[in-house]
């Protein structure tokens, strides 16, 4: 089988984790190449910390789940709560995937409720067309390779839901996929308790009591996404990932559906 390179390009550190984190993984244990690209440096991400100090704590964290998940790690030089798709950041961003050349990107889809996400999904597809276009960016070689353009799920409905095309059953990884996004301290621990009000998190008297509440929180959001999908999940599976195919990128092929899922084609 082809060896693949997986870009997985998410707004900030830690999209990625819980959105491809057991992709990653299968991806990793069959030989494939996976980068995981933060578009932003995760600096807006706290309500104590700031500035360098938070910027370096994310940074350390990100690669502690790179780690975690065998997968390369780049964050790019932008500002948290600051990214837009224009034409700096698509410059960037053409370069970073010509330099990888990858037969696979991961995103997040353009509508989400974070403007970050929704300018990182927009910001892929405003690359995908010139990514070959030689004039654009012409000191980064283009790389003569149309990716697979792959979106992430996500809850929201308007304008149009998700409609998965692939599910990757991660049963066998959900614990080793937790493990990674709790690297993220800073935010699992600190941010994400305080500005989603998860109470009980906050509340928990130690370190490892808030694991076991986030542990089952991360395991039910992994099995509610895999329950939404029956006819793309194979019967039995409790925990999947799934991803949505954006026709401005190339044809999701079989064989590259069995990479990501040994699934036989025909389910
Ligand atoms: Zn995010």
């Amino acid at each position: 089988m082809e060896q693949y390179r997986f870009l997985m390009i998410g707004a900030h550190p830690d999209d990625m984790e819980l959105r491809c984190g057991g992709l990653a993984m299968r991806l990793r244990r069959k030989g494939h190449q996976v980068m995981f690209l933060s578009m932003t440096d995760g600096s807006a991400g706290h309500h104590r910390m700031t500035g360098d100090a938070l910027r370096e704590r994310r940074r350390a964290e990100a690669q502690a789940a790179a780690a975690a998940l065998d997968v390369a790690y780049r964050i790019m030089p932008v500002a948290d709560g600051r990214l837009e798709a224009n034409l700096k950041t698509r410059e960037l961003l053409i370069r970073e995937i010509r330099t990888y050349a990858p037969h696979v990107i991961l995103t997040h889809r353009s509508a989400d409720y974070h403007p970050d996400h929704r300018a990182c999904g927009q910001l892929v597809m405003d690359c995908a067309y010139l990514l070959n276009v030689p004039l654009i960016c012409p000191d980064t070689p283009c790389p003569n390779l149309t990716p697979v353009i792959l979106s992430a799920w996500d809850r929201f409905k308007k304008p149009l839901p998700f409609a998965p095309d692939v599910a990757v059953p991660i049963d066998d990884l959900v614990e080793k996929k937790i493990d990674a996004a709790l690297c993220h301290v800073s935010q699992f621990y600190e941010w994400l308790p305080y500005v989603e009000g998860w109470a009980d998190v906050e509340s928990a008297a130690t370190f490892e009591e808030k694991t076991a509440l986030l542990r089952a929180q991360l395991r039910a959001r992994f099995a509610g996404e895999a329950l939404l999908y029956p006819a793309l999940v194979p019967d039995g599976v409790c925990f999947a990932e799934t991803f949505e195919w954006n026709e401005y990128g190339a044809p999701l092929t079989d064989e590259l559906r069995r990479a990501m899922t040994d699934i036989p084609a025909e389910k």
